[in-house]
């Protein structure tokens, strides 16, 4: 009786149509049709969108408890929604030493890496012989015009174990003390589908692992403390927040990661909206098993489908093609195609175990042949309608592999960023007509797939408004522009990253555009981008975000 008393009590206060959130003041794009489209207000109840569309009908809605945000001329959009990114590597990266190169870092040379890494050193408090490991390695971006190798860091860590990650997250360079830390000697063999790169005596080991070698670095890459990891969390949320992002990606979960993220989950300690894909290697520990309920949201955390790796990258000369590279492989290779993570039959098997338990692909392919791995397998499988598998970069596609991804129902989410941080290594390596339809995201959306657009965080960036502007200008570093005929407009850019991967993850009807009925999640932004010139794109910035009608931050309180 008391419950219906309060409930009676409060409708009696509230009139039905009062609104808590009435928003205006600027363009809001609304993200909806083919065409752009802006409205003048949004009015927000219960977290959710009530009304989009002209001021005084908006009003009409407001009572006198209706809460006022006037833009002020900034622009709101839906919230973000991050295609693909590693929100987990994030989280570890605290304790480890950014050696990336502009614009992420600001390594220069290989001296430079190695200053940069001695200059940590001593903040990092670090145990005697325990690890100090640095990440974003990227030789292409280095003056030297070589790899770095374990005589690099020798000379300045004789006795320290050191790793320095590669900034594709498929590779890393150890030091001696690290390679006897790990018991790798020149009789140790690769692991299938490793490298371990030689010195000119083909014996000695030159420090670099690749591929699923990188799997003997293991006690050097372990986690900091569950404590430490749940408080770096909320830093890593609020740095996905302060880029726009309502929704993060973590693009490759391990057990480990799974087990965390469910704990903060359940501690209520998310504040964003996090989509977890559980990865491969694990399967067996997680499969079927009733804890990793998949499709559900349990506090702010869903799985939603497995990831599958199943070549490396192109810049890393790891990416799978049909035809060769023009440049020798890591090795010294002629004729270098690279190779697949797993051969097919062993790729097939995954991916009908877990389709077979009703999981949705999320397939990492780099290279075409890799691509062809997945164009098969899915025609293989025959899977169900709707099944909205997704090809994670799917960079160096031939043009005849998009008409098979619209017939079979395959989806990539591209990543442009390549074409400005290794457009200029992506034509000396691919030659120009492979470099120039490097995510060909024009030409998916003209043949209607929901191509989406992603950082890959901690590859690339977060930034936002840099993914739109590498999407529309398509420009390398040295100012070359690569496939003009692949550039998008600011429209279909920004549907690239809300409702096309809202689409990814069944989430259409819930966010990626500014409509009645989805959750009030959006963006705002410094300026409009659908009048903002090309060049001006880059230096839009991300100026507030809102959760479900209330800011999570806002710039400038
Ligand atoms: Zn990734």
């Amino acid at each position: 009786m008391r419950r219906v008393a309060i409930l009676l009590a409060t409708l009696l206060a509230t009139p039905a149509s009062a609104a808590d959130l009435l928003i205006h003041g600027g363009p809001i794009l609304t993200m909806v049709g083919e065409r752009p489209q802006t409205v003048a207000a949004v009015v927000v109840t219960g977290g959710k969108i009530a009304f989009a569309g002209p001021l005084a009908q908006a009003q009409r809605l407001a009572g006198p408890g209706t809460q006022q945000l006037d833009l002020k001329g900034r622009t709101l959009i839906p919230g973000l929604v991050d295609a693909h990114s590693h929100l987990m590597m994030a989280v570890d990266l605290a304790r480890r030493v950014n050696v990336s190169g502009a614009p992420v870092g600001d390594v220069a040379s290989i001296a430079g890496l190695v200053d940069k890494l001695a200059a940590a050193e001593p903040g990092l408090k670090l145990a005697a012989g325990a690890w100090l490991v640095g990440w974003g390695y990227d030789a292409s971006l280095l003056s030297d015009a070589r790899e770095l190798t374990r005589r690099d860091l020798d000379a300045r860590f004789p006795d320290r174990p050191v790793l320095v990650m590669h900034v594709s997250g498929h590779g890393a360079v150890l030091n001696s003390a690290g390679l006897a830390a790990l018991g790798i000697t020149p009789d140790t063999k690769a692991p299938d589908g490793g490298l371990i790169h030689r010195e000119a005596d083909g014996r000695t080991p030159n420090g670099q692992l690749w591929e699923s070698a990188l799997m003997l670095a293991g006690p050097a890459l372990k986690p900091p403390g569950r404590a430490e990891r749940l408080t770096n969390l909320a830093a890593v949320q609020q740095l996905y927040a302060r880029n726009g992002y309502t929704l993060a990606n973590d693009g490759f979960t391990s057990l480990a990661d799974l087990d965390l993220l469910q704990t903060a989950a359940a501690q209520g300690r998310l504040v964003l909206d996090i989509v977890a894909l559980p990865s491969f290697v694990d399967m067996p520990k997680w499969l079927g098993k009733p804890q990793y309920s998949f499709g559900q949201w349990h506090n702010r955390l869903k799985l939603q489908g497995i990831k599958i790796t199943q070549d490396g990258s192109p810049q890393g000369r790891t990416a799978w093609l049909s035809k060769p590279f023009l440049v020798p492989g890591p090795n010294g290779e002629a004729d270098w195609r690279a190779q697949p993570i797993q051969s097919f039959p062993a790729f097939l098997a995954t991916t009908r175990a877990a389709t077979n338990a009703g999981l949705q692909l999320f397939i990492h392919a780099n290279g075409d042949a890799a691509i062809d791995d997945v164009i098969t397998a899915v025609d293989t499988l025959k899977l169900p309608p709707d099944h909205r598998s997704i090809v994670i970069h799917s960079q160096v596609q031939r043009p005849d592999q998009l008409p098979r991804y619209a017939t079979l129902g395959i989806t990539p989410s591209y990543f442009t960023n390549h074409a400005y941080f290794w457009g200029d290594v992506h034509r000396r390596q691919l030659g120009e007509p492979r470099a120039a339809h490097i995510s060909p995201i024009a030409s998916a959306l003209a043949l209607g797939l929901k191509a989406s657009n992603h950082s890959d965080f901690i590859v690339t960036p977060l930034d936002p408004m840099f993914i739109l502007w590498t999407s529309m200008a398509r420009t390398t570093r040295s100012g070359t522009v690569l496939g003009p005929d692949q550039r998008l407009t600011a429209w279909n850019g920004l549907k690239a990253l809300t409702l096309n991967p809202a689409w990814a993850y069944r989430e259409e009807g819930r966010r990626g555009s500014i409509e009645a009925g989805k959750l009030a999640d959006f963006t705002l932004l410094s300026a409009n981008p659908l009048v903002t010139p090309v060049a001006g794109i880059r230096g839009i910035k991300v100026v507030g975000t809102m959760k479900e009608g209330r800011f999570l931050w806002e710039a400038g309180r």
